[in-house]
């Protein structure tokens, strides 16, 4: 095995759980709090493993097919929303609902719906079945496309361009949506745009802080769930500024020979990646010799999600984290 040379570790600055994440767990504790066991889950509340694995043990159920769930249960929307026709069909199936939707992804929701019914039609940034992409086209019955690529733009076709809008996933990679918006307007010089970008803050926040990351080490491991999004734009954008850049769900996923040319390792995470995960990687690289942990500056992040009515008020549960 070839000898690690970790000398230092550098934590990116803001990392791990935003606002939505934060929120929609505690809406399962909440739940299983005072429902008991099961709460059912439309789909991985959060894209992040060891979230999921905590809360089945609590009794949480991760279902993707509403057929599975008895009538009368409770049920709980992902933070990454769904469509209306899944809203319709929970609603006819008798569950007693809660919703735990980033209002960001909600934000994106009403603008589709509100907009659509003014005539306009949809140009919408994201990724082929990921269920926000699903959610957010879900709001509209049709005059909604979507938009992964430079190459995209060229090919999309709406019906007509004098009420054209765009909306987008909000954890995309900043720098590649600005080139697609950038070329989308070259095309259709009339298209509406959000007053504020759809991206978050939180996805934004974690784009600038690996950035600044990148720059000062010569490793960059991120921490989070390959299914999760924005956890993949960091690991892509720390490479995409020549660092090797390596995603891990945990410490145990950590190879020696990563750290073997690395004194200097940055340490970042998805917002969906609990802390606690973070300081495993840490106490590992410790382990291969870091005898530093330095927290870089950076913004400090104060948003906090109000939680739906029925489940205010309660004491929450501790984080049973990892
Ligand atoms: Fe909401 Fe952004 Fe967090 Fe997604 S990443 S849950 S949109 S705050």
């Amino acid at each position: 095995m070839t000898a690690a040379a970790v000398r230092e570790v550098l934590l990116a600055e803001p990392r791990g759980f935003c606002a939505g994440v934060d929120r929609a767990i505690e809406i399962v504790e909440r739940a299983l709090a005072k429902f008991g066991t099961p709460v059912y889950v439309r789909h991985e509340i959060v894209h992040n493993r060891h979230v999921v694995e905590g809360l089945r043990a609590r009794g949480a159920v991760f279902v993707e097919d509403l057929a599975e769930v008895p009538p009368g249960a409770v049920l709980v929307f992902s933070a990454h929303g769904v469509s209306r026709a899944v809203q319709q069909e929970a609603q006819r199936r008798g569950f007693r609902i809660f919703d735990a939707t980033c209002p960001l992804v909600t934000k994106v929701h009403v603008e589709v719906a509100k907009l659509r019914r003014e005539g306009y039609e949809f140009i919408l940034i994201g990724h082929a079945g990921h269920p926000e992409v699903e959610g957010t086209m879900g709001q509209v019955d049709d005059g909604i496309h979507l938009v992964q690529t430079l190459d995209d733009v060229a090919h999309v076709r709406p019906s007509q361009t004098e009420r054209l809008a765009v909306v987008t996933q909000t954890t995309l990679s900043v720098d590649d949506t600005a080139e697609i918006l950038a070329a989308l307007r070259a095309r259709f010089p009339g298209l509406r745009e959000p007053k504020q970008q759809d991206i978050c803050y939180a996805t934004q926040n974690r784009q600038d802080a690996v950035k600044a990351l990148a720059r000062q080490v010569d490793v960059v491991v991120v921490v989070g769930s390959p299914s999760s999004s924005n956890t993949n734009r960091l690991r892509e954008l720390a490479e995409r500024l020549g660092v090797p850049a390596y995603m891990v769900e945990d410490a145990s996923q950590l190879r020696d020979e990563w750290f073997a040319q690395a004194p200097r390792v940055g340490v970042t995470a998805g917002a969906s990646a609990p802390e606690a995960l973070v300081q495993g990687v840490v106490q590992r690289l410790k382990g291969l010799g870091a005898t530093a942990v330095r927290r870089m500056a950076g913004p400090v992040e104060t948003m906090r999600f109000p939680l739906p009515k029925g489940l205010k008020g309660m004491a929450g549960q501790a984080r049973g984290m990892p």
